[in-house]
């Protein structure tokens, strides 16, 4: 018999009508989880309060999260996290970085359309969710979504609307649910170690998409004036900015001053490549670090969870080119 633990937090799959609208209801998705029991497992269920539209996750609701999978971790087999899809990447991708070692299935979903819907997608989301936790040699946090098993730290919710609202663009899907499963299982990173807990802590951590024109120099300026713990740039094509004094020096003196500034880039496929074009180098000259292809959802987990440990900042930076948990593709 297989035991999972159900962590809740809300999101469209249980919300209800409500005169206002859609909102979530304590207590409906519980009980509609007993619609999918099967032999050979049993869950627990718990349900957070308030449950979230996932808009309005944060810290403390990571921290929650994260400490509940840790101290649950050697009396359940596998466990599932019921979110809501808006910042479910970004949640799928803190528990990644913070479950070092991870030796069993983390499986996070949720649904475009409530389980109250008659067409809600929300069922085999959590069917296949149930499957993939009961894997014991899946020893990652992934998403379960639309027939897909995604990496976390790999997936972007890339649809508001559709039911294919997930996908991870730089690695491929670790599994796809069919009539038969097709259990990627060449592509599953195995656990040597010990769970080893990197509980994120409270920072400032900033994210910029550039955009043509004056905003560059702003996003420097910005960065002299109110200095975070990191900040991302979110540059052109392959890493690409303009050559702006501002931005640069915003950059410099920042760095100067130990934020760790990463470069990722603003297209949803592909990496940062330093080199590939000039006008890549003068970031880095500045000293922002290339962030390759990792999502900004991964970015902001590695960051939080790196900068939580009282790493310095030349730490940091180093350990950011470091492959913890499939993030990113180191090349040869
Ligand atoms: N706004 C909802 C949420 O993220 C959307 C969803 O769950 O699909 O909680």
């Amino acid at each position: 018999m297989k035991r999972l633990l159900i962590l809740y937090t809300g999101g469209t799959i249980g919300m209800g009508q409500t005169p206002q609208g859609l909102a979530p209801l304590p207590g409906l998705l519980p009980q509609q989880l007993t619609r999918l029991a099967r032999d050979g497992v049993s869950w627990e269920v718990r349900e957070y309060a308030p449950l979230l539209d996932s808009s309005a996750i944060g810290l403390a609701d990571w921290q929650r999260l994260v400490a509940e999978i840790a101290a649950n971790y050697a009396q359940f087999d596998g466990f599932v996290v019921i979110h809501g899809t808006d910042t479910m990447a970004y949640s799928a991708s803190v528990l990644a970085f913070a479950l070092q070692g991870l030796a069993k299935p983390v499986v996070v979903t949720g649904s475009q359309l409530p389980l109250i819907h008659p067409r809600s997608d929300g069922w085999s989301n959590l069917a296949d969710a149930i499957e993939a936790a009961c894997q014991e040699d899946l020893h990652e946090v992934v998403i379960s979504f639309n027939r897909l098993l995604l990496r976390g730290v790999r997936a972007r919710k890339l649809d508001a609307a559709g039911f294919a609202g997930f996908d991870s663009p730089n690695a491929p899907a670790l599994a796809q649910f069919g009539i038969d499963v097709q259990w990627q299982r060449h592509l599953w990173r195995r656990s040597t170690g010990t769970l080893r807990v990197m509980l994120p802590a409270a920072l400032d951590i900033r994210c910029g998409m550039l955009l043509p024109g004056a905003m560059a120099g702003a996003f420097g300026r910005w960065l002299v004036q109110d200095t975070p713990d990191a900040a991302i740039v979110l540059s052109y094509g392959s890493g690409n900015t303009p050559a702006d004094a501002d931005l640069l020096a915003g950059v410099r003196a920042a760095t100067a001053q130990g934020c760790v500034v990463l470069n990722l880039t603003q297209c949803v496929r592909g990496a940062v490549a330093v080199g590939a074009y000039a006008a890549s180098q003068p970031l880095a000259q500045a000293g922002a670090v290339a962030g390759g292809d990792m999502t900004p959802e991964a970015a902001q987990a590695k960051l939080l969870c790196l900068l939580s440990q009282g790493l310095s900042a030349a730490e940091v930076r180093a350990a950011l080119l470091r492959d913890y948990c499939g993030e990113m593709t180191i090349s040869a």
